[in-house]
């Protein structure tokens, strides 16, 4: 679950943001914090109105954030703790400039994407809610007034820096400030902005700790179902209908539900039975899309359920190229599509090797990968058989969802490899996390 807090300067962001972390359990990242070691190495290099010089220090920039044992956050740059002298008014001044190109934010939303991927994280910054996140479950935007903002400027940069007591004014301060939120709001890029569906709070009476109340607060008013979108009324009676099937004589177990994300997807399985399908669409809490071979829909019954269940038929001697086609264009409708990328079903309950087509359909439509585990369905139907075992234990197993942006550099050849790679990497620990006992969250 991702928490996106946003806002000018000053509001408290950064407080609020690791007071919420903590009081959740969350990661915690400082989105500033990156603009800001960027602005230190461009400094460094002597590169402050370079785009070109920039751009190559984009190339091999190295960031790191380390927590100390204090659970203090440090930032590195090539190795360098550059933790405190990234807060100097220099470098605010010359990461609220650079952030306003496109190179650097495209750099640095990539890399704020991948560290949100895995995790329960709040994430603060000026574009959290509107752009690099826009999907994060809980939005807040946090105002005060300039007064204010100064005033806790001046306090935090005396503590930080005490020997600049006698040099500091709160009117160059303020002065300061406002230039940043013109930077900051009038750029044509991801201007700092209040997302339609954040929370607005105001600051400037408020203490950190009622404004984290609050936040914990919205949180937990969010309920689960609101982040998916709902059901047709058919697909839901059929849904549901089968799911208390499968709970009830199979004992269906589905972990990692957290891991389930909004927007385009190949939710990416094992294959071992018929019963794949069906406990993948069931276990998923929003609609979801299959292929079928076009000869099930013409068994009464079980043809207009799996109709309803929007499954789509495939004739047997179908090309690969019109299936190919149907996938593209629902993924590009934003749908989820599950997919076997096995290609045909395991005899065993080990994994075959993956075959090309999971990582042509993502290169083409640079959705994600959502990597599933299905254990059990084997047993309950068996290879051969012409009718499942009634009782038996499924579970299904949601992993990590795999993300274009990890792949939209390489070249063509290297991106498909390593698609594959990654998915049957996923698959396969998924399979290991749940034959190790399943404690936790799944990986
Ligand atoms: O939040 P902080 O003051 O540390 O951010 C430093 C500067 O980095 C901001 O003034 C802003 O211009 C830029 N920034 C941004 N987008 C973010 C976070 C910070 O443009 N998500």
């Amino acid at each position: 679950m991702i928490i996106a807090i946003d806002g000018p300067s000053g509001t408290g962001k950064s407080t609020v943001a690791k007071g919420v972390a903590k009081k959740l359990g969350f990661l915690f990242f400082d989105t500033g914090a990156m603009y800001r070691s960027l602005a230190w190495k461009i400094m460094q290099e002597g590169a402050v109105s370079d785009e070109k010089a920039i751009g190559k220090i984009l190339d091999v920039f190295q960031f790191d954030i380390q927590t100390s044992a204090e659970g203090e956050k440090r930032y590195f740059v090539e190795n360098v703790d550059v933790t405190s002298k990234i807060r100097t008014q220099e470098i605010s001044l010359l990461a609220s400039q650079v952030s306003t190109l496109a190179i650097v934010r495209k750099a640095l939303v990539k890399i704020q994407r991948r560290f949100g991927h895995r995790a329960n994280a709040v994430f603060e910054g000026r574009d959290m809610g509107t752009v690099v996140f826009p999907d994060a479950e809980l939005k807040i935007f946090l105002t005060a007034s300039p007064d204010v903002r100064a005033e806790r400027r001046y306090r935090e940069l005396l503590l930080k820096f005490p020997d600049l007591a006698a040099s500091l004014s709160k009117e160059q301060i303020l002065s300061e400030i406002e230039e940043r939120d013109h930077n900051d709001q009038t750029r044509a890029i991801s201007p700092l902005k209040q997302a339609k569906d954040a929370i607005l709070i105001d600051t400037s009476n408020l203490t950190a700790e009622e404004v984290i109340d609050r936040i914990v607060k919205a949180k937990a008013k969010i309920r689960r179902r609101k982040q998916y979108d709902p059901m047709k009324l058919s697909y839901a009676i059929v849904y549901h209908v089968v799911r208390v099937f499968f709970k009830l004589f199979y004992r269906l177990r589905i972990y990692g539900l957290p891991h389930f994300k909004k927007g385009a997807a190949i939710i990416a399985a094992n294959h071992t039975s018929f019963f794949d399908p069906p406990v993948i669409s069931i276990s998923c809490p929003e609609e979801v899309h299959f292929l079928a071979r076009d000869s099930l829909f013409r068994i009464p019954l079980l043809g207009r359920l799996i109709r309803i269940l929007n499954s789509h038929p495939v004739a047997r001697d179908a090309s690969d190229a019109s299936t190919f086609r149907q996938l593209v264009n629902l993924l590009q409708q934003g749908e989820k599509v599950i997919l076997f990328p096995e290609g045909k079903r395991s005899e065993t309950e080990e994994l075959l090797p993956l075959e090309k087509g999971l990582s042509f359909l993502v290169y083409k439509s640079h959705c994600s990968i959502q990597p599933v585990y299905v254990s059990g369905a084997r047993d309950a139907w068996k290879r051969g058989r012409k009718l499942p075992r009634l009782f038996g234990k499924i579970s299904c197993i949601f992993g990590s969802s795999i993300e274009w942006e990890e792949f939209e550099d390489l070249e063509k050849r290297d991106a498909m490899e390593k698609i594959t790679q990654r998915t049957e990497l996923a698959i396969r620990s998924l399979k290991r996390w749940f034959e190790e006992g399943a404690q936790g969250e799944p990986p």
